[in-house]
């Protein structure tokens, strides 16, 4: 498997070159020269799959022969090792819990795929320096240079990012975040770790920190000295694990609802979108072969691709600030990929893909409006996934009524992806549920924890 770069201006790379790297060196995003298929005999097997095995087959055609079957089964078990549980909210709102992770959002899988993959590169490497280094005179013995990943969070990557990396021999670890924008299990999330991770406190947005790290990764010779990689979507070993939720949420679907003539009701799927990386995933393993039917993605007034559907003018703007803040995206990055795996095709996208956006007003009295008709709390992010949910199905529904009297209308069904824990976003729930939240237990030990960051001001050079 190679991958080639969206700015069609670098060379092909494997697997391994693209995690190690991140970017092409045109700055392109790097993209599968083929999407692998699933057979339908495939696909009728992983049903039943147990879940190690079923990450196994679907990361081993990505990776391309770039890590041996052992190592990579052993990767993917230790990704994947907690539940992804499919609870029913609403009978036809099924809410997809990706936030059993240590970190507590869906970016653990991602970043626990990606820190193995560098973890795995960064030992080969060293083996074979030392192997040449027996062969070659001993004035060539270049020591391994560690890999630095360069990462600007708004708050759920950089725990994620800091506790996947946390360990990894050959890999240091920096996290800019926003001060004082973070919830503050985020950020001792990401302030404790010590050992190879630090985190810098930056004096400013967090586009002024994604600012920086853009600017980090144009400079040559800082690239040159730190073997910068980055650890956001944009990196396919970040990337294409993410496509593991779909795969798992369809078993979870097929196990609920396969009749006995194996037929089921077709899945539909919304994702709280920012960077649009997850919902990308979403759409390669629907491209693979998944039987997957619409997706949906559920924005904040960070609206950029909810316009673009409506208007097909794509254009990007300023974050702003909401309460569902992962989602505060003014330029998707991922955006790229999904019109690639869509042909570059306008009317084929629309096809495949909804967008709605929500206002915080509207997301804060979904979590209470949940809360209280259902009993279930959702997180800032879920919720907004939810309304989506909701004006999806009435959508749908009201075209078959209106369209077809004749036919029995079967219900319409939607899974949403909470992608975190609502006590991440403390202020926002417990406000909207009125009372405080448990605290889960991968989380309590982070309390009697050391705060430890590095204060800067939000300037390139300070960094
Ligand atoms: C990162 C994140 C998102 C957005 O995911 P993208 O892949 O950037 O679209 C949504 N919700 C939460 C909680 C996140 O942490």
């Amino acid at each position: 498997m190679q991958y080639y770069s969206l700015g069609k201006n670098s060379p092909n790379v494997d697997f391994r070159t693209a995690a190690i790297t991140g970017q092409a060196p045109d700055k392109g995003l790097y993209f599968p020269s083929t999407i692998p298929k699933f057979t339908a005999a495939q696909i009728e097997r992983f049903k039943t799959l147990d879940k190690a095995s079923l990450a196994f087959e679907v990361m081993k055609p990505y990776v391309g022969g770039t890590i041996d079957d052992a190592s990579l089964k052993e990767i993917c078990a230790q990704t994947i090792n907690f539940d992804f549980p499919l609870v029913p909210i609403t009978e036809n709102i099924l809410s997809l819990e990706l936030f059993h992770g240590p970190t507590l959002a869906f970016k653990d899988v991602g970043a626990r795929f990606m820190s193995r993959c560098l973890g795995y590169f960064s030992k080969e490497k060293k083996a074979n320096d030392r192997n040449s280094n027996l062969t070659k005179s001993t004035e060539d013995n270049t020591t391994t240079k560690p890999t630095t990943v360069l990462v600007a969070t708004s708050g759920d990557t950089g725990g994620a990012v800091a506790n996947g990396f946390l360990g990894v021999e050959g890999v240091n670890v920096i996290i800019l975040y926003p001060k004082g924008k973070v919830s503050p299990i985020q950020e001792l999330q990401l302030t404790t770790c010590g050992q190879n991770i630090t985190a810098l406190e930056v004096e400013g947005s967090f586009d002024d920190c994604q600012a920086i790290v853009k600017e980090a990764f144009m400079d040559a010779a800082l690239n040159e000295q730190y073997n910068l990689t980055s650890a956001n979507s944009i990196n396919v070993a970040r990337w294409l694990p993410q496509q593991l939720y779909y795969f798992f949420a369809w078993q979870n679907w097929v196990a609920k609802y396969q009749d006995a003539q194996g037929n089921y009701p077709s899945m539909n799927i919304v994702v709280p979108s920012g960077n649009f990386g997850n919902i990308c995933a979403g759409m390669m393993a629907k491209a693979s072969g998944l039987p997957l039917s619409h997706f949906i993605a559920a924005c904040n007034a960070n609206d950029v691709v909810t316009r673009y559907l409506s208007t097909e003018k794509y254009e990007i703007h300023k974050a702003v600030a909401t309460v569902s803040n992962a989602m505060d995206v003014g330029n998707p990055s991922n955006f790229v990929r999904i019109m690639e795996i869509m042909h570059q095709d306008f009317p084929t996208l629309v096809k495949a893909l909804s967008s709605y956006s929500y206002d915080d007003i509207n997301t804060q009295a979904t979590i209470t409006r949940v809360y209280n008709d259902y009993g279930y709390t959702l997180d800032p992010h879920g919720a907004v996934a939810f309304l989506a949910a909701e004006e999806f199905i009435h959508d749908h529904e009201y075209q078959i009524t209106h369209f077809n009297h004749t036919t029995e209308a079967s219900p319409v069904r939607t899974i949403i992806l909470e992608t975190a824990h609502p006590v991440k976003f403390p202020q926002i729930v417990e406000a909207s549920i009125g009372h405080a939240l448990n605290i889960p237990d991968q989380v309590k030990p982070l309390f009697s924890k050391e705060k430890k960051s590095v204060q800067l001001p939000a300037s390139f050079e300070a960094v």
